[in-house]
């Protein structure tokens, strides 16, 4: 699987927000819960975890849309409304930023899946491995580990 080139630069559908990397992601999924399907307006959301140093917006001033709960910061942006990346409360090490913001996305290829037990029958995708919810925590240093040595 290709590694993104960086930096890598991706906008919002309208141009207003920016955002960069300029670190490798740790790990790609695709969740396929019911969330995620609305919000993307799709089958299933692609995300992958950036090194939260990694990660900065550029231009513009995201705001939380989705739930607004208290687990996720969904953030969007204030003109289009697009979904551009999520912060998980508690979560320090990464962020979830929707890599196809990015003017390259096909180092994106969802590693695992999640949600599984609210897949859509028909939505199919590469995922190496496959979870009917999260992964167990105690799974995430191998998974990481088998990620950062795929071929
Ligand atoms: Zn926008
Ligand atoms: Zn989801």
């Amino acid at each position: 699987m290709p590694q993104p080139e960086l930096p890598l630069s991706g906008s919002c559908r309208c141009g207003a927000v920016t955002i960069e990397i300029t670190a490798a992601p740790i790990m790609t999924a695709a969740c396929h819960c019911r969330g995620c399907q609305k919000m993307s307006a799709s089958a299933f959301s692609v995300t992958a975890l950036i090194p939260t140093g990694g990660f900065r917006v550029t231009a513009g001033t995201p705001v939380k849309g989705g739930a607004k709960g208290t687990q996720l910061d969904h953030m969007c942006c204030p003109a289009c409304f697009t979904w551009m990346f999520t912060r998980i409360h508690g979560v320090s090490e990464f962020v979830n930023v929707r890599p196809t913001m990015f003017d390259d996305a096909e180092w994106a290829a969802p590693f695992i899946e999640t949600v599984t037990k609210e897949k859509l029958s028909w939505a199919v995708t590469p995922a190496r491995h496959s979870y009917e919810g999260f992964p167990p925590p105690a799974e995430y240093p191998a998974l990481l580990a088998e990620y950062a040595a795929r071929g």
